[in-house]
């Protein structure tokens, strides 16, 4: 069902919302094993259930996500509520204010069944780096399901939640939602407002959704986008309405392939399976043109560089002075500091930290930091040419499908190569989407990425249409 479908269900009285509630909780039971949630919040959601069912009975009128059960990543703030990022350095802190997108949902009536499984503080491509433990692709236990947002991912992809939020810095809702099978979409830098999501790469962070179907996903999007006074880089842009034109035709809709996303390193069974979509969509009218990113080499250590050089800016707040993990022992000031920044971040995070302020100390600074920024320049001026003579590309999300638990975690290089299709967007701030476009021969999912320019979701939403009614008609 799709949230329209669930919501007039639900509104029609044929179910109430806590009974519906209470399947997903079940859901959430029965795959404990994956380790997607790092809290489950039963009381409260069942409170907000109950609520909705009395205006429902008193004839009230209801949100457009009335009932909707919706998992949220726990590095997005919920007022009184822990908010862990996965890190032991705020482990036990609880935010005193709701990020904008949960105040936005809760005015719509959904229901926030719990906080997701990720990467510590987001840094990461395989939800390994958790300091409570890897999340598991329900597809295979002894697979990945990709990361950062690995939990919101597995969430959706098994039902135990409708849909999800996940933040995508570099790839982090795009690559689980490919590795999973479920939509992924990452809007546009400025659509979705990042108050109340704790930041890691703040020019790259974005908040964004995880659905079964592309229908869901224009209407989590329409329900969360939209200018907030309380993060001065959302835009003002008005939000369109992105349900409607979703089903149009796309006939004479230009899509690019850009001949660097196709080269060495990508799995053949990824490349066959791209093929056969790139020939169903020029059979519907597309115009199919090969277009050219040529910096596309360049874009993953440019990609680290910034990240981290931010991320090592951002992260100098947890300092166990105001709030977070302290070390014990030790009174002096700077031992404490040390000892409770050592004891408390991870070794990807740490990793990060050290990365990031060597490359933005004085003597490195141009010779990484600002050449990164050079080429992250010359990345969005590609981008910008192609998407005068396209409406939107098509790639690979990632260049493999799944792999398995533990087999990059001792190599990062190999791990940051993952994310060489999803990084570009972040730079250049425009939308992706991951569209579930079959499995391989080990049944891991594969998917496929649309990108389009900065505010043009509606392109991401009907081309995904196209591609997921060919999905569902007639894959070979
Ligand atoms: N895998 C990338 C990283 O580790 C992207 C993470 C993300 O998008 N949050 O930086």
């Amino acid at each position: 069902m799709t949230i329209r479908q669930q919501v007039e269900q639900l509104k029609s009285g044929s179910i109430s919302a806590e009974d519906h509630l209470k399947k997903y909780l079940n859901a959430v039971e029965q795959n404990k094993n994956l380790n997607a949630f790092i809290s489950v919040l039963s009381a409260r959601a069942l409170q907000k259930a109950r609520e909705i069912d009395d205006n429902l009975a008193s004839g009230k009128s209801t949100g457009r996500l009335t009932g909707i059960v919706v998992a949220v990543k726990d590095n997005i703030t919920i007022k009184d509520t822990h908010v862990t990022c996965a890190s032991r350095i705020i482990e036990n802190f609880k935010s005193p204010y709701s990020a904008t997108v949960i105040e936005r949902l809760e005015a719509e009536d959904a229901l926030i069944i719990g906080k997701t499984n990720l990467d510590e503080f987001a840094m990461g491509s395989s939800t390994e780096n958790s300091a409570f433990g890897a999340v598991r692709n329900p597809n295979n236990p002894a697979f990945v399901p990709g990361g950062s947002s690995g939990g919101s991912a597995v969430s959706v992809a098994t039902g135990m939640s409708h849909v999800s939020l996940g933040s995508d810095t570099g790839g982090s809702i795009r690559q689980p939602a490919a590795f999973t099978g479920v939509v992924g979409l990452k809007p546009t830098y400025g659509r979705v407002s990042r108050y109340g999501l704790v930041a890691y790469a703040s020019s790259l962070d974005q908040i964004g959704t995880f659905s079964r179907s592309v229908e869901d996903s224009a209407c989590l999007l329409s329900v969360i986008a939209g200018r907030d006074e309380k993060d001065a880089t959302s835009s003002p842009n008005p939000v369109p309405d992105f349900l409607s034109p979703m089903n149009s035709s796309i006939h004479d809709i230009r899509i690019g392939l850009p001949k660097e996303y196709f080269g060495k390193g990508l799995d053949r069974e990824i490349k066959d399976n791209m093929d056969f979509y790139v020939e169903k969509l020029r059979q519907s009218g597309a115009k199919i043109k090969e277009v050219s990113l040529p910096h596309t080499e360049y874009a993953i250590a440019a990609y680290y560089i910034i990240a981290m050089a931010e991320a090592s800016s951002n992260l100098a707040r947890y300092d166990s002075v105001r709030y977070g993990y302290r070390s014990g022992g030790k009174n002096d000031l700077l031992a404490t500091y040390q000892n409770s920044r050592n004891e408390g971040f991870g070794e990807e995070v740490k990793r990060r930290i050290l990365l990031g302020t060597y490359v933005l100390s004085a003597g490195y600074y141009d010779a990484y930091y600002k050449k990164a920024q050079q080429v992250r320049r010359l990345i969005k001026q590609d981008l910008d040419d192609v998407f005068e003579s396209v409406d939107c590309i098509l790639t690979p999300t990632t260049p493999t499908t799944a792999f398995k638990l533990g087999e990059k975690i001792d190599d990062p290089l190999s791990m940051y190569l993952m994310d060489i299709y999803t990084v570009t967007a972040n730079l250049a701030g425009i939308c992706g989407i991951n569209i579930p476009a079959g499995k391989d021969k080990n049944g891991m999912p594969i998917g496929l990425q649309l990108m389009a320019a900065s505010f043009r979701e509606e392109n991401l939403f009907r081309i995904g249409r196209a591609i997921e009614l060919m999905r569902e008609t007639d894959h070979a």
